[in-house]
């Protein structure tokens, strides 16, 4: 019999710190997918093993002692590897002792940030469609949220087919007020990647103002068709003010690890770390010794790109027989499909509830893009995750296609 704890008559009352936060829709998709049996294409992991290597290095860390507490920004090697990597990858020098910091995955170092640098009444920009994680991190610093959201471009059937960011927009809700401006490329959730002119762009926009940045970048690896990545981190201008996120989680498969990392210029880093000390205090040891260990061979890494690509276009050309519409998949993990098309009545059901429909009748699940919209705006698409063995795509569009 499950436990239950009947709150007791005297246990105090008080206001929620955020009251209109519910438990996270990634949860409760794999919660509902996992009651119902159903192929879990919402929440984004892998559900393929990481490389025996890395577990080696890991395994062989702990047998070696390293189980106490490290140095609080991340052990000296595996900031010396990610400083390396930044360098080799995008040309830029950080300082591995004052301008690394190695965090419980990026959401931990989203929250850090925006902790670290938002002051009440301070304004935060977000453009929408956003990771979820960003809206309840500005509230907790009791900053303002001023959210912009991407164009969303529609075919002559009405169906959204792209996203464009609003630069019009962006350029006249940035004002004296405004701390921060949170960017995510390539994009969780609609996998659009910036390209250099808007990297450009957004440096114009910035330049004669004092907003920081934080740039959530764990999907950096993830960029497909020969295109690249393109990092804040790169454009000297935009680095001065930024904060620059990735995760290890998604670079190695390995989520459930939870450890990523901050790049951030010393002043930054040094604001960063005094609430990074009392929130973590700093990340387990092993890990970090491993990975900074595995790190040394860039291979793998480099190799994601295909890796992906494959994923994507084994889902994509199954998708291709299905009435779901889908948009551009540059960069991410994610495929969105617009699903108003579909000729059955359950296309004109709410994000929400098309995504429990698909898993409890169709047995696969997918993220509604509502969720990332501090407002709900519903367009009809949907997201898939396509990190998975090609077997589990393979049975999920087995489903997708009797639609
Ligand atoms: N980043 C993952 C996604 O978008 C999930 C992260 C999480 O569950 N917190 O699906």
């Amino acid at each position: 019999m499950p436990l239950s704890h009947t709150p007791a008559p005297n246990t105090p009352t008080f206001p929620s710190r955020l009251p209109a936060v519910g438990t996270t829709v990634f949860t409760v998709m794999s919660n509902l997918a996992e009651k119902h049996g159903a192929i879990n294409l919402g929440q984004g992991f892998p559900d393929f093993a990481c490389d025996r290597n890395l577990l080696a290095e890991v395994n062989q860390a702990m047998l070696d002692g390293h189980n106490q507490y490290p140095p609080m920004a991340g052990i000296p090697r595996l900031r010396q590897a990610i400083s390396q990597k930044i360098h080799a990858l995008y040309g830029a020098q950080y300082n591995p002792d004052t301008e690394i910091t190695v965090t419980a995955g990026a959401t931990q170092a989203i929250f850090t940030t925006i902790l670290s640098c938002v002051s009440p009444g301070d304004e935060v920009i977000v453009i929408e469609p956003a990771f979820d994680c960003y809206l309840p991190a500005i509230s907790l610093a009791g900053g303002k949220t001023v959210s912009v959201s991407l164009t969303v471009v529609r075919d002559a059937a009405g169906r959204v087919c792209e996203y464009a960011i609003p630069w019009g927009e962006l350029a006249n809700v940035i004002t004296p007020k405004t701390r921060l401006l949170v960017v995510n490329s390539p994009h969780n959730p609609t996998g659009m990647i910036w390209q250099q002119a808007d990297l450009k762009r957004l440096a114009e926009l910035v330049a004669d103002t004092s907003v920081l940045i934080c740039s959530d970048e764990v999907y950096e690896h993830m960029v497909f068709d020969g295109q690249s990545h393109h990092s804040i981190s790169s454009y000297p201008d935009l680095a001065a003010r930024s904060f620059v996120v990735s995760s290890f989680g998604k670079t190695l498969h390995v989520t459930g690890w939870k450890i990523g990392y901050v790049a951030a210029p010393a002043a930054l880093t040094a604001e960063f770390r005094k609430v990074h000390q009392f929130n973590v205090f700093s990340v387990n040891a092993p890990m970090q010794y491993g990975i900074a260990q595995y790190l040394k061979n860039p291979d793998p890494y480099l190799a994601l790109p295909q890796f992906y690509q494959a994923k994507r276009d084994y889902f994509r050309a199954g998708l291709a027989n299905t009435e779901f519409s889908l948009l551009p998949a540059p960069g991410s993990y994610f495929q969105c499909v617009d699903y108003s098309g579909l000729s059955i009545p359950e296309a004109s059901l709410s994000e929400p509830d098309f995504c429990r429909w698909l898993t409890t009748s169709i047995g696969v699940a997918a993220i509604p893009i509502s969720a990332f919209y501090g407002s709900g705006t519903d367009s009809k698409v949907i997201r898939f995750c396509f990190a998975k063995q090609e077997s589990t795509l393979a049975a999920a569009l087995t489903r997708l296609q009797t639609l």
